[in-house]
C-alpha cells in the first residue's frame, strides 16, 4: 500500500471542502472496499477523509411519511431496523443478501452504493482496464466474462455494477442527499446516481469532485409483497449473477429491478407493465438490445427464471 495522510471531519460541509483541497483526496467510511483496493493498489489515494465523526448514523422518519437513513448508518443497522424491515422489506433482504455479517457490521450505506465493480480484470493491475486506467483497453472484451454485463454496457466497458442494496433502493425510488465543497446540497435520484459506462467507465456515478453523500430517503411506504432472490454461485459470500429486487401488490402491478446485469440496477417501466403478462414478456422488455458474450449469455434465461420465482412467490404470500 502507498502511504496517505488521515485526518477525521468534524462536519460534512468540511469533509467535503477537505477532500476538495488536496489532489488525489477521497472519503473514508467502513473502508471495508476502499482499503482492499488501495492495498492492491488500485485506487491510491494520498490523503483519507474519515467521515466517521459527522453524525450521519441515524435513521429518522421524514416529514412526508419515509424514512432518511443517514450515509454512515451500517448495513447491519438498516436491515435491522424495524421500520425497514415493515415497511421496506425488499432493502432488509437485499443487504442481508451481501457480504457477510461481520461486512454488514463495518459497510456504511454511502460506501455500499459507492463500492466499486468486481470485474476481474479491474482487479488485476497486470491487464488492461479502461475503467482502472483510462484509455488502456478492456481486457474483458474477448476475454473470460461470465459474471459481467449483458445491458447497458459499451465499447469501453462491460463490467456490472456489483451491488444488492442498490437494487432495492431503485425498487424504491430511493434519493440521495448530499453536499458539495461550496456547502450545497442537492438531490439525486437513485435511478440517475449510477452511470451507463459510455466511453468513460472510469466515471462511474453523478457525484462531482469533493461531493459528499450525507443520506439516501425513501419515499413513504408502497404496501404490497416485498422480495428479493438473490442468484449466485456459491449459498452466501458472492456477488449476485442475476437479482430480483420486486414489490408486487394485490392486483399484480408492481415494480421490478435487476441486479447484476448491468452498470446499474436495470429497471424499466414498460417492464413493469409487462408483468400481467409474465416473466417472459417483462424480461423480453428488461433485456430488448441485450449484448451479452458466449460465457455469460445464460443470465438471459436466468433473468426470466428469476423473475418467474419471484411473481411466483408473490402469489403464494397472496394467496396465503
Ligand atoms: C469479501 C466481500 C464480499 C462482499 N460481498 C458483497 C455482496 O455480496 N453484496 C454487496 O452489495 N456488497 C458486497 N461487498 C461489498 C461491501 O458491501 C462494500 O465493501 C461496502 O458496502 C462498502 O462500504 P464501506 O462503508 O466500507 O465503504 P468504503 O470502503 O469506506 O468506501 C467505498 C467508497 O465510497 C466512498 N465513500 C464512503 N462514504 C462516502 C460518503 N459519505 N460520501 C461520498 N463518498 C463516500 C469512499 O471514498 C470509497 O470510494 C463485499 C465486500 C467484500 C470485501
Ligand atoms: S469490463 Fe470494465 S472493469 Fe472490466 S476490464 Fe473492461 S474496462 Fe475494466
Amino acid at each position: 500500500m502507498k502511504p496517505f495522510t488521515y485526518e477525521r471531519a468534524k462536519t460534512p460541509a468540511d469533509a467535503a471542502k477537505a477532500v476538495a483541497a488536496r489532489p488525489n483526496a477521497k472519503f473514508i467510511a467502513g473502508g471495508t472496499n476502499l482499503l482492499d483496493l488501495m492495498k492492491l493498489e488500485i485506487e491510491a489515494p494520498a490523503h483519507l477523509v474519515d467521515v466517521q465523526d459527522l453524525k450521519l448514523d441515524r435513521i429518522e422518519p421524514t416529514q412526508d411519511g419515509g424514512l432518511r437513513v443517514g450515509a454512515f448508518v451500517t448495513n447491519t443497522t438498516l436491515a435491522a431496523d424495524e421500520r425497514v424491515r415493515r415497511d421496506y422489506g425488499v432493502l432488509s433482504r437485499a443487504i442481508v443478501a451481501g457480504a457477510s455479517g461481520q461486512l454488514r457490521n463495518k459497510a456504511t450505506t454511502a460506501g455500499n452504493l459507492l463500492q466499486r465493480t468486481r470485474c476481474p480484470y479491474f482487479y488485476d493491475t497486470n491487464q488492461a482496464c479502461n475503467k482502472r486506467k483510462p484509455g488502456s483497453g478492456c481486457a474483458a472484451i474477448g476475454g473470460y466474462s461470465r459474471q459481467l454485463g449483458i445491458v447497458g454496457t459499451s465499447d469501453a466497458c462491460i463490467a456490472t455494477y456489483p451491488g444488492d442494496m442498490a437494487v432495492a433502493m431503485r425498487v424504491l425510488d430511493a434519493s440521495v442527499e448530499t453536499i458539495d465543497p461550496r456547502g450545497q446540497t442537492r438531490t439525486i435520484p437513485v435511478a440517475d446516481f449510477h452511470r451507463l459506462w459510455g466511453n468513460t467507465p472510469h466515471i462511474e456515478t453523478a457525484l462531482a469532485p469533493g461531493e459528499l453523500i450525507t443520506a439516501v430517503t425513501l419515499p413513504k411506504p408502497i404496501g404490497g409483497t416485498h422480495i428479493y432472490h438473490k442468484v449466485r454461485d456459491r449459498a452466501s459470500y458472492a456477488y449476485a449473477l442475476v437479482s430480483v429486487a420486486a414489490v408486487i401488490q394485490r392486483d399484480g402491478s408492481g415494480r421490478v429491478a435487476v441486479g447484476g446485469i448491468a452498470p446499474k440496477p436495470w429497471r424499466m417501466a414498460a417492464a413493469e407493465a409487462q408483468l400481467p403478462r409474465g416473466a417472459k414478456a417483462v424480461s423480453a422488455t428488461l433485456l430488448a438490445g441485450a449484448k451479452p458474450t458466449n460465457d455469460n449469455a445464460f443470465k438471459l434465461p436466468l433473468v426470466e427464471r428469476t423473475l418467474a420465482a419471484v411473481m411466483a412467490e408473490a402469489q403464494t404470500v397472496k394467496g396465503a
